[in-house]
């Protein structure tokens, strides 16, 4: 997802990085290039129109052109105003004092909405709420069906109820969660395909009979240039407080990530990102504009990481040794194992000596965020391709990733020796039985 719009985003930055000097007909040739990129990214027309007005005016500033390192500028101004795009600050989901909290959920047919409202549901029970899931979808058996699944996989309660009155069936959703002792209603309301005046009056009528504390949007990552109508319809008929954006697993363009905030104003506050329970993230607009413009995304990825499979990561760290074809994206993992074991200091903190060696300032923890910070820096083709790493590439990576290209070089030495040592290891190419260290 916004890989390549990423992609496209580095390359015109390595461009300009390229010049040292800047003219104000290099801002331009720049700003027209973004803007195609956004363009191809399926971002709104609107939204692009402003965002690259914005961002010129900035940089054509006589300071900026002028100064130093007038690239890095242009870079910083161009991550700002993505950072702006997105929302800016990150809009948490906050309950209220109300108990139960009704939290209700609307979107078009297949947006997303059910597998949303079970990822949320059982993100909540991670924080030790107690939630109810409610089916107000009363057109498609299915979808009550398909959410009664959910709610069972994750050990949530799912209500639902009799009849075909949605409104009836919510309110009901709610006795029966004060019966239950939940603290937190999730109310999954029935989409259509297209926006139509049957489905925003029930989407009013369930509005107005449970007074839901929030209302959020599910909008499917993909939708492009059509979020616009969808989001604009329900925020005038139903009005919501946030989107969940799904399927941002997907390789959509991903437009429609980059639209949402300034169309409707109001924030995305998750995105939902695979099928597992455990898929749904809660949104940074600054990391993510980070991580659209290759500068990395160190905190998502050690949270990321935190959550993963202790299983996994070994089957996957001994199919690697047996592959001994290691790339940077295999460096990345190691570096995550590293982190999920409890990362650098506790690990060191647990051998002989280790305590003391700790205390003497030896170990130096930062070392992993910068060599996170580097990888995240590069393209996927470089991470796959160590060997394209030559010298103007690294010096792009360093820009890229706020460090010295020294730092650079020692990342790319770092995973060299590691290659090196575990392919001491490996079975000899002939297949007749292990190598040897001398290897
Ligand atoms: P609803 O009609 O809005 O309730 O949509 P559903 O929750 O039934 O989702 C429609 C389809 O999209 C289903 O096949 C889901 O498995 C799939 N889906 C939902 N969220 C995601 C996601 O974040 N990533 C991916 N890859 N698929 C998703």
């Amino acid at each position: 997802m916004l890989e390549n719009l990423s992609e496209r985003l580095q390359g015109i930055f390595s461009g300009l990085r390229g010049k040292g000097r800047l003219t104000e007909d290099d801002i331009n040739q720049a700003m027209r290039e973004i803007r195609m990129a956004l363009l191809e990214a399926d971002v709104n027309f609107k939204v692009v129109k402003t965002f690259i007005a914005n961002t010129k005016e900035r940089c054509l500033d006589a300071e900026v052109l002028e100064s130093l390192t007038p690239a890095q500028n242009v870079i910083k101004i161009v991550l700002d105003e993505l950072t702006e795009l997105l929302g800016r600050t990150d809009s948490k989901l906050v309950l209220g004092s109300r108990i139960p909290n009704v939290i209700m959920l609307v979107g078009l047919q297949g947006s997303g909405k059910t597998t949303a409202a079970a990822k949320l549901a059982y993100r909540l029970l991670q924080e030790n709420h107690q939630p109810l899931l409610v089916a107000c979808d009363v057109y498609r058996p299915a979808a009550a069906d398909q959410l009664e699944t959910l709610g069972d996989e994750i050990g949530v309660r799912v209500y639902r109820g009799e009849g075909k009155d949605p409104v009836k069936i919510a309110t009901e959703g709610i006795q029966d969660a004060i019966d239950s002792l939940r603290d937190v209603v999730i109310i999954d309301t029935a989409g259509r395909l297209h926006v139509d005046e049957e489905m925003m009056a029930e989407a009013e009528n369930i509005k107005r009979a449970v007074k839901p504390d929030q209302i959020l949007m599910v909008v499917d990552a993909m939708t492009g240039q059509d979020v616009v109508n969808v989001a604009a319809a329900f925020a005038e008929r139903v009005d919501f407080d946030g989107v969940i954006m799904s399927k941002m697993d997907g390789d959509a363009r991903g437009g429609g990530a980059l639209s949402i905030k300034q169309v409707t104003g109001k924030p995305i506050k998750f995105i939902s990102s695979g099928e597992k329970p455990d898929s749904l993230e809660e949104f940074h607009p600054d990391r993510m504009a980070k991580r659209i413009l290759g500068m990395g995304d160190v905190v998502s990825l050690i949270e990321s990481a935190a959550k993963i499979e202790a299983e996994e990561m070994e089957a996957e760290a001994a199919e690697r040794m047996m592959r001994a074809q290691l790339n940077l994206n295999d460096f990345l993992d190691m570096n995550k194992q590293i982190r999920k074991m409890g990362g650098v200091s506790k690990l060191v903190a647990a051998l002989p000596g280790g305590d003391k060696a700790m205390s003497q300032g030896q170990v130096d923890e930062s070392a992993l965020d910068r060599m996170e910070v580097i990888i995240h820096s590069m393209t996927l083709q470089e991470r796959e391709k160590p060997d394209l790493l030559n010298g103007s590439r690294r010096a792009r990576i360093a820009a890229g990733a706020g460090v010295q290209v020294s730092d650079v070089n020692q990342v790319i030495k770092k995973f060299n020796e590691t290659k090196k040592m575990m392919k001491q290891f490996m079975p000899a190419d002939d297949g007749r039985g292990r190598k040897g260290k001398k290897g």
